[in-house]
């Protein structure tokens, strides 16, 4: 496997051209969100001149032409994930939204009280709410796995926590404050062994590793697009075929239907059940843009790219004194790097490094069970994609020193 050509791919993403604070741009926050590479932006310029229109409805050509591209891309996505079939890829908002999505269709439908659901202490707040909400309507039980010596999930106390009221174990696939990978082969064969559901949030692995949903045992995996490179506004929402069709609606309206009376509906078939109302269309079409781009520059390289960027930042942050790094080492370890300035507020940190152009992200980051493990309020995180340079992370260190130093003098 080729290494990227990372100067070539930083001319694919304009904004990488930005200085801030007359500073280069040092983007370091991809975990967050990514920036768009140019196939993308041009994409969306090229649906809106000359294809918008909205799907499924018009017999006129416009329409169809919007309604191809729409589909494309569902069996873009289809393809990129391994998924047996397009239709059991549904369009959401955003992973969040997947996640809302099957604690409603499938939770409210199937769930009596006393039914368990496993969930891990790294989760964030996306795989944790939606349970909660649940539980208060549903007496569900919601049951947290902690994390083990190593730092990772403990798969001991997951064997343990999984019993005969299990329906569901809902984890990540790569944490996005840890940057570790989930034993997801491990932990669907302990779900499966009780008849319980795997569901995988993939926010922040799509763009990372490659991904193959019947690979990893999953029996549904959400992802968001706008941190794969495509655009906010569209997800996806993977579920095995006989699953997804067996789950009731769960938002009304036009477009999913089959009959419509004033007194009652009868319900299209999937993924259109759950696909009420107009789409994000040219979202979806960048969505599929983005699949390509990644495809193009090579899933393997680039999670090689990442491991060997996390491996690079853990080393030089744990050369400074002065600096906390959470989370393992090792090679299940991508470019997700949380740390703190002994002393110093997260938000001080990010302030600081904002002022020389280097954007990283500061708080609890949507996992404050994790934080509450780990014996902090927040940390400051760097996360790294394919356009992220060894020089960015030394910038990153040159400047953590000028902090800690500014921060320990004026303290
Ligand atoms: N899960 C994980 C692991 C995430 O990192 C995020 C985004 N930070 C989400 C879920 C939620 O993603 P979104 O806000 O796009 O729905």
């Amino acid at each position: 496997m080729a290494d990227l050509d990372v100067m070539r791919l930083r001319r694919d993403f304009p904004i990488l051209e930005r200085r801030v604070h007359d500073a280069p741009l040092v983007y370091l926050d991809s975990a967050a969100s990514t920036q768009k590479p140019t196939a993308v932006l041009d994409a969306l310029q090229d649906f809106y001149r000359g294809h918008y229109a909205n799907v499924h409805r018009g017999a006129y050509t416009l329409s169809a032409e919007a309604t191809d591209r729409f589909e494309a891309a569902r069996a873009r996505v289809g393809r990129f994930i391994n998924a047996p079939t397009d239709r059991s890829v549904v369009f959401v908002r955003n992973a969040t939204e997947g996640i809302n999505l099957v604690a409603h269709a499938w939770g409210r439908h199937e769930l009596v009280a006393g039914d368990e659901i496993v969930v891990t202490v790294a989760e964030h707040h996306a795989n944790l709410v939606p349970w909660h909400l649940l539980a208060a309507e549903r007496k569900v039980v919601i049951r947290g796995v902690p994390l083990g010596g190593d730092g990772r999930v403990d798969l001991d106390a997951m064997a343990a926590t999984i019993g005969p009221r299990t329906r569901m174990v809902a984890t990540f696939h790569v944490s996005n404050v840890l940057g570790v990978v989930n034993d997801l082969a491990r932990i669907a064969a302990m779900a499966h062994a009780v008849g319980a559901l795997l569901l995988v949030d993939g926010a922040q692995a799509v763009a990372h590793l490659p991904v193959d949903v019947q690979a990893l045992g999953a029996d549904a995996y959400v992802f968001s697009g706008h941190k794969v490179g495509a655009p906010t506004g569209i997800g996806v929402l993977w579920a095995r075929e006989e699953l997804l069709s067996s789950w009731p609606p769960f938002m009304g309206g036009g477009e999913m239907i089959r009959t419509v009376t004033v007194e009652s509906s009868t319900y299209a078939d999937v993924p259109a059940r759950f696909e009420a109302g107009t789409p994000a269309i040219a979202e979806a079409v960048g969505l599929h843009a983005a699949l390509d781009y990644l495809d193009g520059v090579g899933l393997d390289a680039i999670w090689a790219h990442d491991r060997e960027l996390g491996r690079y930042a853990l080393e030089r942050l744990q050369a400074l004194d002065g600096i906390t790094l959470y989370g393992p080492e090792g090679d299940d370890r991508g470019g997700i790097v949380p740390f703190n300035v002994d002393g110093v507020h997260p938000h001080d940190v990010a302030s600081a490094l904002d002022a020389a152009g280097i954007a990283v992200r500061a708080g609890h980051h949507c996992a404050q069970p994790l934080m509450s493990a780990l014996g902090v309020q927040s940390t400051a995180r760097a996360s790294f994609w394919l356009h992220t340079t060894h020089g960015e992370i030394d910038r990153l260190v040159e400047e953590l020193v000028v902090v800690r130093d500014f921060f320990a003098v004026n303290a």
